[in-house]
């Protein structure tokens, strides 16, 4: 019986995490779980898995979530906690062997930093984590087995092979909702659009950092950090049908491939009983005739900045993808709260590279700051 926490337990990564568990019960048991909006579905998952911790990251929840369960004797074993501090216990202090990080933003940078120090596995789900920390958690020798689908096909095509004899990763997006539209044609786009992702069942945050291509920005960020080759060894290739999840491409220019269906559950599954494979219930084979053609295109970089940002912010190193990462946060809200326009995003996220002074090697201190200021700069510089 494998023990695993989960911080972010409610998001879409969570849920299926969840799913996951709840198809392999004689495998797992969730000793932690974290969430905050959903208090509801965090009360439904704290039911049926019966944790030994649950977090709420607002007071206000937890007091709403502890008033659900307090009449009901089944839940005398469940402790309550709150903040940073809640989250920073399940990911390192429950007794479970693996953490998965599926919470969303900044926030899981800390957490999932206590639970490596802890010895603790990671299924990484939070970008962030690589994003803004790479360089840290890194060298803090961490076993992290990617959960992103595309990182998780590298890693599976990189099994059993020495990083020496890799030529390139080859990362592949789907070009999300507005592939193959032109600039003049987004200029007025609305989020209703942009949320409508034609593959992935995904967050809004992500959704529309996939309309953006700063997705794929992130994961070659990621991917730079988590198998430790350069940025000019990391391209993107756009693979509209989102069967072939990510390449490498070896010295002896053999070609590796990891594919299977658009399934979250795939990789979720592999992280959680990696090095081994096991049945996947309830998961659909992977039919290449009812898939039909393949198709490969280049990302359009022009049409879509964010990528070649992102490739700008990992250049130029130190905390440069932490203010990248920072910029891109707010602004993605304010395009979900409909106060910015789509293209807005790459403007103010260039405007914050070009302004950001980054610490040479920073600690893990310079990175949060670096994060808080280009929160600050961008919100001046929209004027909210
Ligand atoms: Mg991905």
């Amino acid at each position: 019986m494998k023990k695993i926490s989960i911080i972010g337990s409610t998001g879409s990564i969570g849920r299926q995490s969840l799913d996951v568990v709840r198809s392999n019960t004689d495998k797992f048991k969730v000793t932690a779980i974290s969430g905050n909006e959903n208090i509801e579905l965090l009360y439904e998952q704290t039911r049926e898995f019966m944790p030994e911790l649950v977090a709420i990251y607002s007071e206000k929840q937890a007091l709403e979530f502890k008033k659900k369960i307090e009449n009901d004797s089944s839940f005398k074993g469940v402790e309550i906690m709150t903040g940073l501090e809640g989250l920073n216990a399940v990911a390192a202090d429950s007794d479970s062997s693996m953490v998965i990080t599926a919470v969303v933003g900044m926030i899981g940078l800390v957490p999932t930093i206590e639970a490596i120090k802890k010895g603790k596995d990671i299924a990484l789900s939070n970008k962030e984590t690589m994003v803004a920390g790479g360089e840290i958690v890194s060298r803090l020798g961490a076993r992290i087995i990617p959960v992103d689908s595309e990182h998780s096909a590298i890693f599976q095509c990189l099994n059993g092979e020495e990083m020496e004899s890799v030529e390139k990763l080859i990362l592949t997006a789907s070009g999300g909702p507005f592939r193959g539209r032109t600039r003049k044609e987004l200029l007025k786009v609305s989020k209703a659009d942009a949320l409508r992702h034609p593959n992935w069942e995904m967050g809004r945050k992500i959704t529309i950092d996939s309309a953006t291509l700063m997705n794929k920005g992130l994961e070659v960020i990621e991917a730079r950090w988590l198998f430790g080759i350069d940025a000019d060894r990391i391209d993107v290739i756009v693979h509209p049908q989102s069967i072939i999840h990510s390449m490498v491409e070896f010295k002896d220019k053999s070609v590796i491939a990891q594919m299977g269906n658009p399934d979250m559950r795939i990789p979720i599954q592999y992280a959680l009983t990696y090095p081994q494979r096991k049945e996947g219930k309830g998961i659909e084979s992977l039919d290449l005739l009812k898939a039909g053609r393949l198709t490969f295109e280049k990302p359009d970089c022009e049409t879509f900045p964010c990528l070649k940002l992102a490739y700008e912010a990992l250049r130029l190193g130190g905390t440069y993808a932490a203010a990248l990462n920072a910029a891109n946060e707010v602004l993605v809200e304010q395009f979900l709260n409909d106060m910015i326009g789509f293209y807005d995003i790459p403007h103010y996220i260039e405007k914050t590279l070009e302004r950001h002074s980054s610490a040479k090697e920073p600690g893990i201190e310079d990175i949060l700051a670096a994060d808080t200021w280009a929160r600050e700069f961008v919100k001046q510089q929209i004027a909210i």
